[in-house]
């Protein structure tokens, strides 16, 4: 197979990886910087060129776009899908990922376990949304955060009044959320490829930190999940439409509940913490199905 890998650094480890695996198996790879890509947009042949050419056609696209650069990324990847190019996930399933509010909208509507989750515009509505997700202490989140940055705990009802009032002052989208006290700071990462989960991960926040994210300072280690877990990340990677996703998910006293699905799970935590070759399950995904306008959307969303 001929492979491209949508990555702004060659030198990440989950793009390494990628290649490396692919190489592995007898595929030839490309490392594509996403934001040097630009379109010929034509309904005869459409194409995606790079420094002066167009590039060829590729049998399968591994998107990883990062949260900065989603609408130019996803365009990118939409532009493969127009050319009939399998892409692992979708430019569609890629956007509904990036934002929390439309993700847990899709999940309620699977009857997928959530914290429950309140979205208001206007401060008045402070105190009710307060009082709908269970009262506090409360988590707040910026709708578009990632890293554990922008997620807050307030631990008293006025925190959370003054907190919410000074996001929605500046502008901000925010959450409020039920806080899952009993998760104990953890949260568990599900790596779900084509509707199964290969590989899973309980990571733990640093010491007094509610926030489990291993760029705040967070450990990982090896868990095993319930079958009612297993059931839940995978029928939280379909809802999204995604063959390949990070789920994440606390375990609350209620069951599992889907905090959130990450459409460009990093490799290098769940390889290290599992010790499987997830970087080769992504491509053998990929010979099993990557074949011409085998994408379900190309982009309707
Ligand atoms: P980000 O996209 O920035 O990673 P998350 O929604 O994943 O934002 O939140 C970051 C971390 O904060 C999670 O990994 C989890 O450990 C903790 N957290 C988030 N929401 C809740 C919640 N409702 N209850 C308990 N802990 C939470
Ligand atoms: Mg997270």
């Amino acid at each position: 197979m001929r492979i491209a890998v949508l990555s702004r650094n060659e030198n990440l480890y989950s793009t390494r990886r990628l290649k490396e695996a692919a190489e592995a198996r007898g595929h030839e790879i490309d490392i594509i910087d996403t934001l040097h890509c630009y379109m010929d947009i034509t309904s005869a042949k459409p194409t995606v060129r790079y420094h002066g050419e167009a590039l060829p056609l590729y049998d399968a696209v591994i998107p990883r776009i990062g949260a900065s650069i989603t609408f130019y990324g996803t365009s990118v990847v939409r532009q493969f899908e127009m050319q009939g190019t399998f892409c692992i996930n979708e430019s569609v399933a890629i956007s509904r990922s990036r934002d929390k509010l439309r993700s847990l909208q899709l999940l309620s509507r699977k009857g997928i376990g959530l914290p429950r989750t309140g979205f208001a515009s206007k401060p008045d509505s402070a105190a009710d949304l307060i009082k709908n997700v269970g009262g506090a202490p409360v988590v707040i989140k910026l709708l578009e955060g990632t890293q554990g940055i922008g997620v807050v705990l307030a631990e008293t009802k006025k925190a959370a009044e003054s907190i919410i009032e000074a996001f929605m002052g500046l502008k901000a989208n925010i959450l409020v959320q039920e806080f899952i006290k009993e998760a104990g700071g953890a949260d568990i990462r599900c790596l779900v490829v084509g509707g199964k989960v290969i590989a899973a991960m309980k990571r733990q926040g640093a010491e007094g930190e509610f926030r489990s994210n291993l760029h705040r300072g967070g450990t990982a280690a090896l868990v095993k999940l319930s079958p009612e877990e297993r059931k839940t990340a995978v029928d939280a990677a379909k809802a999204m439409g995604l063959n390949m996703c990070g789920v994440d998910i606390l375990r609350s006293n209620n069951g599992p509940v889907v905090m959130e699905v990450n459409s460009s799970p990093g490799l290098e935590g769940i390889e290290t913490a599992t010790g499987k070759d997830i970087a080769g399950m992504i491509v053998e995904f990929l010979e099993k199905n990557a074949k011409p306008n085998a994408n379900r959307t190309k982009g309707k969303g």
